[in-house]
């Protein structure tokens, strides 16, 4: 009951400021001034649906509404927008989470077909073991993630797997350098061993501030990935850190959904939420 409450008054706030977005979006597309959208989803499937299941029908339903208004970019490309300090456009990343064996029944082989590209940050040691994530054990609904042979399929299709640690570990309780080494490092010569191609990109798992540390971020640059992505919300603004993605979750409901892909203008410095410090310099000893 609360929840439909605040689906429709957030439905009837998007429609009252329609008007105002419209109007900022044509002035940043005139001053090139468009911030980077990088959404994230999990699993999409129409069986055993939970809080991180997308229906099929309704993936398909957004990914045609970004292709009708957004154009649909790399994370590279998104990257390079952002070291320029200039998108006149509405641009979009989409990427994915963990590792689903249940994406590859639709969603993956019809982005490929579409010629949509997207990352898939995956934890390895659940693909490796072939057995469900934790998380999924706990709520009594285990879900196969997917096959190494899987993987290589994507990355033969020209898709950019990423790394998204080992053991969906949260890196913001892990302070010992190693064990942080082991994690980032670590899944990333993992895909790299059975993939045979670099892999260039790290999603921190869960995501949120607390999630993250200025010595993963520190570690992961050093360790020259192209970049990281966080997940609690935010847009990405030219001209701001290309290294750091803010990502965007791809929610089922349509009234948050459009909320978010239209630049909600009470969330515009959400992306400053978390600061991760001054990661770009070797730490002091
Ligand atoms: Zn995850």
């Amino acid at each position: 009951m609360l929840d439909t409450c605040k689906t429709q008054l957030l439905g009837l706030y998007y429609l009252a400021t329609l008007p105002q977005r419209r109007h900022a979006a044509s002035r940043r597309c005139l001053q090139s001034q468009v911030p980077m959208i990088v959404l994230f989803y999990h699993r999409v499937a129409d069986k055993h649906p939970n809080g991180w299941t997308i229906s099929t029908t309704r993936f398909r339903a957004q990914i045609e509404w970004l292709r009708h208004r957004f154009e649909i970019v790399s994370l590279e490309t998104a990257q390079q927008r952002i070291e320029m300090g200039a998108n006149d456009r509405p641009t979009v990343c989409i990427t994915f989470d963990d590792g689903y064996a249940d994406n590859c029944q639709m969603a993956i082989p019809w982005l490929l077909a579409e010629k949509i590209p997207f990352t898939y940050f995956v934890s390895t040691l659940y693909m490796q073991l072939g057995k469900p994530f934790p998380h999924d054990v706990a709520r009594g609904r285990p879900l196969p993630p997917n096959t190494i042979e899987q993987l290589r399929d994507m990355a033969t299709a020209g898709v950019e797997i990423g790394a998204h640690t080992r053991s969906h570990a949260d890196l913001g309780a892990v302070h010992d350098k190693r064990k942080l080494a082991d994690e980032i490092i670590g899944s990333r010569e993992d895909l790299e061993d059975v993939l045979g191609q670099a892999v260039q990109y790290f999603a921190f798992p869960y995501g949120m501030p607390k999630n993250l540390s200025t010595a993963a971020f520190r570690l992961a640059y050093e360790a020259s990935f192209r970049g990281v992505c966080s997940a609690y919300g935010g847009y990405n603004g030219p001209a701001g850190d290309s290294f750091h993605l803010r990502r965007i979750h791809g929610y089922p409901e349509w009234s948050r959904f459009c909320n978010w892909l239209t630049l909600d203008p009470r969330k515009l410095s959400i992306g400053d939420l978390y600061n991760p410090g001054d990661y770009r310099n070797p730490k002091e000893l």
